[in-house]
């Protein structure tokens, strides 16, 4: 017999409940198209319904109810992830986030929101004090907190701050759990790691507080280089310039440059280029090191004008995939920690058009690191897997888009506190089932 879902949804009265197929088969899905290993493995996943709580009473009612029933729960926020981590493996109920949007406090150095903040929303308020987030998704105009949390991991910033699981990027959150009689817990210190990247599998986030970071006046720049090495090195000195302040360092080696339509202008054909934000106070200094390494400024936008036009940072991090695969399909990505440019020029050599070019400094352990979301030309998945193997054969690191299981992607390991953590507080596998490897192969 088949499970009413009508009879569930009206269970659910007070709180905004979805069942329109076409609406509900929109809110199952995210970008896990730019993999196309993902993409036949996902495609066809659908919830049964969509709920939109706006406050933690009301999450905890659909907590209540789905546990009753022993039905699934997915939570989403908007639905910007690339691995299919808010998508329904198994049906069910979708918890959409997006109604709980409020911001709770802001003061100095850090803030408490609930989880469906979007990440630019929350910006536009904190600069008018002079503060903003640490770091952002490429993804930030519509991505909301609770999502870049539980499924994302660092990006514009993370060259100051390092990643979302770094200690100190997530100072507190409160969950709700899926046990008989559901629960608020609240984790605060290195407890925050128990729910931190679970992909929404173990406690729904309900409220965070989360540190900031002084708001600078952001000019974005391109330069441009001759030299694909000279660029990365430009980057990487760029990276280690304790007194140049910049929250943004993204080189593309040639041809990326001319999937970047919106900025042909700046970008000739031919060149590479880094796609840059600096504090408007250390411009004269920086066209000092811009010079040392030979380099031409082709663009640069004031902070005034900031939010004026696209911003350079909708051209980096998973944007770079985006634009290029608006005009090759065919095109998907890697993700990568290459830690040294002897390796980035030696898989630069290597692989030559196959795989292009595509970096990302960041701060790890305190040292400006190249990373990276290299382009690849996708023929089949034996060959993918050949060149990822071929990549930390060479001793890079490369965190896997190509897999929704959490642990597969960039973790490699079971993270036993987070499987304790959901056999706590969601005993029944209730949540997301399908994506913690460590919880489905336990015993
Ligand atoms: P969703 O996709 O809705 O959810 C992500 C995961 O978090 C899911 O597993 C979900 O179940 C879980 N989740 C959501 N809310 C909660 C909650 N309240 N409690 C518990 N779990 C929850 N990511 C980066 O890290 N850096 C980037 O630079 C970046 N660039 C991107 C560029 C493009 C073009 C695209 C398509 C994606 C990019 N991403 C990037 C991935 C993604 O956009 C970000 O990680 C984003 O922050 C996810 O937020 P979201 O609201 O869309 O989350």
């Amino acid at each position: 017999q088949s499970f009413d879902w009508n009879a569930l949804a009206s269970e659910f009265a007070g709180i905004e409940t979805i069942t329109e197929p076409t609406q509900v088969a929109k809110l199952s899905l995210d970008y896990y198209h730019f993999s196309p290993v993902l993409q036949p493995l996902l495609e066809d996943k659908r919830g049964n319904l969509v709920v939109r709580p706006q406050t933690e009473a009301e999450v905890l009612q659909v907590a209540r109810i789905c546990v009753k029933h022993k039905v699934p729960l997915t939570i989403r926020g908007a639905g910007t992830g690339n691995y299919g981590q808010c998508i329904p493996l198994h049906g069910g109920v979708i918890l959409d986030t997006t109604r709980m949007n409020g911001i709770r406090w802001i003061k100095r150095g850090k803030t408490c929101v609930e989880p469906g903040v979007k990440l630019a929303a929350f910006d536009k308020q904190a600069r008018k004090i002079g503060w903003e987030w640490r770091m952002v998704p490429s993804t930030y105009r519509s991505a909301t907190i609770g999502g870049f949390i539980g499924g994302g991991s660092g990006g514009i910033g993370s060259i100051n701050y390092g990643q979302l699981r770094d200690r100190g990027n997530l100072l507190a959150v409160r969950v709700v759990t899926l046990e008989d009689e559901p629960r608020v817990i609240e984790l605060r210190g290195d407890d925050v790691q128990k729910v931190n990247h679970a992909y929404g599998t173990n406690g729904i986030i309900t409220e965070l507080e989360v540190p900031l970071a002084p708001a600078y006046a952001w000019v974005e720049v391109i330069v441009i280089f001759d030299n694909f090495i000279t660029a990365a090195q430009f980057g990487q000195a760029l990276g280690d310039a304790d007194g140049l302040v910049k929250k943004l360092i993204s080189i593309h080696a040639h041809p990326i440059p001319t999937y970047f339509s919106g900025l042909k202008q700046y970008l000739p054909d031919g060149k590479h280029g880094a796609l840059l934000t600096i504090a408007e106070s250390c411009l004269e200094p920086f066209q000092e090191l811009v010079r040392e390494y030979g380099g031409e400024i082709t663009y640069q936008k004031s902070a005034q004008d900031g939010s004026k036009g696209t911003s350079l940072a909708e051209f980096t991090w998973n944007h770079t995939t985006l634009h290029a695969r608006s005009i090759d399909g065919t095109l998907t990505y890697l993700q990568t920690f290459f830690f040294t440019l002897e390796r980035v020029e030696k898989l630069y050599d290597h692989f030559g058009d196959e795989v292009m070019m595509h970096l990302e400094f960041l701060r790890v352990n305190g040292q400006a690191i190249p990373a990276g979301l290299q382009l690849v030309r996708y023929t089949t998945e034996e060959r993918l897997n050949e060149i990822i193997r071929y990549h930390e054969e060479q001793g890079a690191f490369i965190a896997n888009p190509h897999t929704y299981i959490l642990e597969d992607g960039g973790r490699k390991t079971i993270d036993v506190e987070q499987v304790q953590f959901k056999e706590q507080v969601d005993p029944y596998g209730l949540m997301n089932p399908g994506k913690m490897r460590g919880w489905e192969e336990r015993e």
